[in-house]
């Protein structure tokens, strides 16, 4: 049984207890339609990894709209804004990404049926933008001044190749933040603090190449050799507990003339993850040794040549573990239990969050949506059948406000409840 501090549970039913924090409260019930309107507004507006700008442009007029300080587009294509607290408090960010997995032309509309919203994106995470806006709604319309300082951010280049990169941006030009918020999880209900590291990796296979026949036992295969690796590969067993793994994602050779060639280069490339840095780092070892061995085998066979190979580092995400007994994991516990949803630890993560927690900065990803059943938990993210429940979608929103109160603390009442922030 998950017992939560009394430290943070007096903290939050206090927090929970102030007449502005009630009143947003219920202001966030009834400003669900706004929310859901603007979500509908920007998953029209296009935003391909590393094409975030149309979006990013708007997102800034809506921060600025809403009263947002020093709002500006970063060298990192983030759209940045400040909700001043004290002066006193810790530094906390919030963010969502702005960017879509899906190419320009995707989005013809989107549509509105049977309680849910249907748009590719619609989820994923532009909801986590609408998210934002109705949080700074909250907090302006009640004259809620935080303890802290909260800063909003709009963030590029999570998805694929962009590789947290517009987070990683921020955090690097910004190492003030005391707290990181990240609302990038399809269903609420999922405690999400670990942070699943992973990298991804080209590696070519390189040898002199000659004729099928002609030049057969006068050289050793490239080709052959890659298939040596990725069969050394296949055969690795990794932990279950912290869940590790590995894929070969790629194999490339040869060309379609070349069918009676031995090619001269081979490529593979892989990724692997692991909910702890020391296992992925064993198992990098081992996937290089492999490599190497690989090569020697094949090097070793024909006796007259060299295999060699190189390694391209395609992306890569940090990550970290933290407790599940952080003050931000039991606050959010708390916020779920207060919306009579049952929480769900989840193993392992992979969003901007993962670039806080690997900065060893207090951290947790929050979810877009309410979902209940099995019906609603599927809404099929990064697939053009994307849908958004709507029922009850507030309750993301209250759970995020409820989070970033307790992360940022409140004027006069309380402090942050991550001690020493
Ligand atoms: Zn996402």
């Amino acid at each position: 049984m998950y017992q939560v501090s009394e430290r943070v549970k007096k903290q939050f039913e206090y927090t929970m207890s102030i007449p502005c924090v009630k009143e947003a409260m219920k202001f966030i019930q009834d400003d669900e339609r706004n929310t859901i309107e603007e979500q509908k507004e920007l998953v029209l507006i296009e935003a391909p990894t590393r094409e975030e700008e149309k979006r990013a442009a708007v997102m800034m007029e809506k921060f600025k709209a809403l009263g947002l300080e020093n709002v500006h587009i970063d060298r990192g294509g983030n759209v940045v804004g400040l909700r001043r607290g004290s002066g006193k408090g810790p530094k906390v960010l919030i963010e969502g990404h702005l960017d879509t997995v899906f190419p320009f032309g995707t989005v013809h509309g989107v549509e509105e049926r049977d309680g849910f919203l249907y748009a590719p994106g619609i989820g994923d995470d532009t909801r986590a933008l609408a998210m934002l806006l109705g949080l700074l709604r909250a907090l302006n319309q009640n004259e809620i001044k935080t303890f802290g300082d909260i800063v909003f951010v709009a963030t590029t280049r999570e998805e694929g190749m962009g590789g947290l990169g517009g987070m990683k941006d921020f955090l690097n030009d910004n190492d003030d933040i005391d707290i990181s918020l990240t609302i990038d999880n399809n269903d609420m209900s999922a405690l999400i603090f670990e942070a699943t590291s992973g990298e991804t990796y080209e590696v070519n296979f390189y040898g002199i190449g000659g004729h099928a026949f002609g030049s057969f036992g006068e050289m050793a295969q490239p080709i052959h050799a890659a298939a040596r690796a990725v069969a050394k590969i296949a055969d690795f067993t990794v932990p279950s507990d912290p869940k590790t793994s590995f894929c070969v994602s790629n194999f490339h050779g040869g060309t379609a003339a070349g069918v009676h060639a031995i090619a001269s280069q081979a490529t593979i490339k892989f990724n692997f993850r692991s909910n702890s840095p020391e296992e992925l780092a064993k198992l990098r070892t081992k996937i290089f040794d492999a490599i190497e061995e690989a090569c020697r085998e094949e090097t070793e066979k024909w006796g007259k040549d060299e295999i060699t190979w190189d390694k391209n580092l395609i992306s890569q995400v940090p990550g970290g573990t933290q407790d599940s007994h952080t003050p931000l994991v039991e606050s959010a516990w708390l916020g779920l239990k207060s919306l009579d949803i049952e929480p769900v630890f989840h193993k392992g993560g992979c969003t901007n969050a993962n670039v806080a927690v690997s900065k060893g900065i207090p951290s947790i990803c929050l979810g877009r949506a309410f979902a209940p059943d099995e019906n609603r938990k599927n809404i099929m993210n990064h697939s053009v059948h994307e849908k958004f429940p709507i029922t009850d979608s507030y309750k993301a929103v209250q759970q995020a406000f409820m989070v970033l109160m307790m992360a940022a603390g409140i004027d006069g009442e309380t402090n942050s409840v991550v001690e020493g922030k």
